[in-house]
């Protein structure tokens, strides 16, 4: 079985038959379009649900169950980012798995007189891995400011958990050709004062916000493409390094029939999943991704 995605970039000791020996054809194709990169590097995928506002809690129980059976022997990490109720009863039944628990949402506050907030020591006491930060139904709908994304997503940092950053351009923006543009703001935004250290606790998913419970799957070659911008970025912005060993997500209408061309390409890492991550079956298969 294999935990560890590797990715062959373009040393120039790796051929294009090492990589063709490694790779079934669909990935060296997609390798092939990737832009140079200077060493091979290895990233473990992870494959998380986000449940939104759904389940009542005989169905989180059930459908946690489900996703720790099903994870017993996937290539990659899993999570589930469950409603805050159920953080803790969840964390029991995916107690001993590989299944890591995630929240949606944390303040930015430590504590205090925020009534209805959740602090991250709050999440850290009933057991969870991960925080999603950023993601655009919190943008649009809660009105999360890029300021108010860094400040949780630094908060989440700072109390040791890992973050999941979503990031994604507007339907008209992919129009109009500002993906990569629009998507870069959201990152310096986002990733303000982060250091390099810090953002080994990061995973970002890029999520096209009109690919979102949708049903319209960003293709594996747009997704791609804006995979390798966000690698590029983050070259950039920190080292070649912390470009390579970064996990980047797609999410927007990920489902069975699609994941494994999507984790296929060299620049996707894995897959944030909304709809589907709430049928068993469903999940059960994207965990268990062919790439
Ligand atoms: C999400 O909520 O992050 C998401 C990608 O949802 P869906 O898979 O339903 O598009």
């Amino acid at each position: 079985m294999r935990t560890m995605r590797s990715f062959i970039t373009l040393a120039a000791v790796f051929t294009s038959s090492a990589a063709g020996a490694r790779a079934p054809a669909r990935f060296a194709r997609a390798a092939s379009r990737v832009a140079a990169r200077p060493m091979m590097a290895a990233r473990t995928a992870l494959i998380a649900g986000n449940w939104k506002m759904n389940t009542v809690l005989p169905e989180a129980l059930k459908l946690a169950a489900a996703v720790k059976d099903a994870s017993v022997g996937a290539p990659g990490d899993v999570a589930i980012c469950v409603p805050f109720p159920f953080l803790e009863s969840v964390s029991k039944v995916l107690a001993g798995s590989k299944v890591g628990l995630g929240a949606q949402d944390c303040s930015e506050a430590d504590k205090g007189a925020f009534t209805g907030a959740v602090s991250t020591g709050m999440l850290q006491s009933v057991g969870c891995a991960y925080v999603l930060t950023g993601h655009s139904e919190r943008r649009s709908i809660f009105g999360e400011s890029d300021a108010l994304i860094n400040l949780k997503t630094k908060k989440v940092l700072s109390a040791g958990l890992k973050c999941i950053l979503c990031v994604g351009e507007l339907k008209e923006q992919r129009e109009d050709g500002t993906t990569d543009k629009v998507v870069a703001a959201q990152l310096a935004a986002g990733l303000k004062d982060v250091s390099e250290e810090q953002l080994g606790s990061i995973v970002i998913a890029y999520e096209p916000v009109w690919a979102i419970g949708t049903g319209l799957t960003a293709t594996p070659e747009q997704a791609q493409d804006t995979h390798a911008a966000i690698r590029k970025w983050v070259q950039g912005a920190y080292s070649a390094a912390a470009a390579d060993r970064l996990v980047i997500q797609y999410g927007g209408s990920v489902t069975p029939e699609t994941v494994d061309e999507l984790m296929a390409c060299p620049d996707i890492d894995g897959a944030l999943v909304g709809g589907a991550s709430l049928v068993a079956d469903k999940f059960a298969r994207i965990v268990n991704f062919k790439a």
